[in-house]
């Protein structure tokens, strides 16, 4: 039973995220509540794990267990928290002072939010002003959420209209789990699977890429698995052998690749002037998978670009020796694009081709191109009204 909404006040206010506003309202309505306003000083909860939580109260107010597992509880579980209405705290008013006024839970507010064949793209408003966009993809039993790890990005791929923004900033590691949060959490999705294949290259933000997948696999929050999480690069070789370091075989890599050729990948990909395709092959060789795990290649067709007979076989070739599967997508058109998007047919042929070289391939439609939610649409630019 919904209890009714009062207004928030004292120690309640600050760390009240909860949202209990019905699901017919706009998420927009449900998600940008008054007690979004906090302090940037403080300590955002949205970036620690558990464990994290735990070091923290026991160095700051010399208490461990007990409180930091009602606190963590209190906000992955009940969709946010009123400390003062958690019996662990109820009997320590001093302590849920100091935790009121050194903790928050900012997460970004949704400026604007479109839907097209079930996809949903939300597009979160920074503290500074500044927009990301994140994309929910309900399947049969669950969902997907396609997550943003920059406000654009510096890779320049010349398909993608996220790069034609250039990099503007870093997400935060709360702004990144703030994402999901917001989706599983406050909106209600069954969210199983989280790729890092919305705005920015999530290898030229590690830290936080990393401090994040720490949050989103804690089992007493997000609790993502982590074999369902797929961290996509455009092909950043120092971030790739640094995830290979961190021992997480269970994590899926993708690599968006386009190309069969150094030549053809160069013009698309500026990053594959500083590390060719040999490297990017001897890498990913010696990247650990657990068993069962393969690479996920990604091949955007562009016709007359990359979709040629021979660039099916020098492909083929390239594969040669990796545990990878292709994920063949068709270009989406984008503002001022000097690119075509293949035909039904380019497509088809191409991946019979692939076959017949015997590559582990699987066409993939990209839901979402009418409201800009599609691979490679991400960003201010494609939306002109913005
Ligand atoms: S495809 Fe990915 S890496 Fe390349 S510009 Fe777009 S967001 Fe950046």
């Amino acid at each position: 039973m919904r209890k009714n909404k009062q207004p928030a006040t004292g120690i309640e206010k600050e760390l009240k995220c909860q949202t209990d506003w019905p699901k017919s309202r706009s998420y927009t309505a449900i998600v940008n509540s008054e007690e979004n306003r906090y302090s940037p000083e403080t300590v955002n909860l949205l970036e620690l794990t558990y464990d994290q939580l735990v070091d923290l109260f026991r160095e700051r107010y010399g208490r461990g267990a007990y409180h930091s597992a009602a606190l963590y509880r209190g906000f992955y579980t009940h969709a946010g928290l009123a400390l003062n209405a958690l019996p662990a705290f109820a009997a320590s008013p001093r302590l849920a002072a100091q935790v009121g006024s050194d903790l928050n839970c900012i997460r970004p507010e949704v400026a604007d939010q479109v839907s097209e064949e079930g996809v949903t793209k939300l597009v979160f408003r920074l503290t500074d002003g500044l927009t990301v966009e994140t994309v929910i993809v309900p399947m049969t039993h669950h969902t997907t959420v396609c997550i943003s790890s920059q406000v654009g990005c510096r890779m320049g791929c010349r398909f993608c209209e996220t790069g034609r923004m250039g990099l503007l900033r870093q997400l935060s590691a709360a702004e990144i789990v703030s994402q999901v949060y917001v989706v599983k959490v406050l909106l209600g999705w069954a969210v199983r699977n989280v790729v890092f294949m919305g705005m920015g290259e999530p290898l030229d933000n590690l830290e936080n890429v990393l401090q994040a997948i720490r949050v989103l696999t804690d089992q007493r929050g997000l609790d993502i698995a982590l074999r369902r999480i797929t961290v996509s690069t455009s092909g950043v070789l120092e971030g790739i052998r640094r995830l290979a370091a961190m021992d997480w075989p269970q994590l899926k890599l993708a690599v968006s690749l386009n190309a069969a050729n150094d030549e053809v990948r160069s013009a698309l990909m500026p990053v594959n002037r500083r590390h060719d395709m040999a490297a990017l092959k001897q890498t990913l060789q010696t990247y650990p998978l657990a068993r069962g795990n393969v690479l996920l290649m990604e091949y955007v067709l562009i016709k007359g670009v990359n979709d040629h007979p021979e660039h099916a076989r020098q492909l083929a070739r390239y594969l040669e020796g990796l545990p990878v599967r292709l994920n063949l997508i068709a270009y989406n058109p984008r503002h001022n694009t000097p690119f075509e998007a293949p035909t039904q047919e380019d497509v088809d042929r191409f991946h019979q081709a692939l076959i017949a070289q015997h590559v582990f391939v699987r066409p993939r439609r990209s839901k979402g191109a009418g409201i800009c939610a599609a691979c490679g649409q991400l960003g201010a630019l494609c939306n002109p009204a913005r």
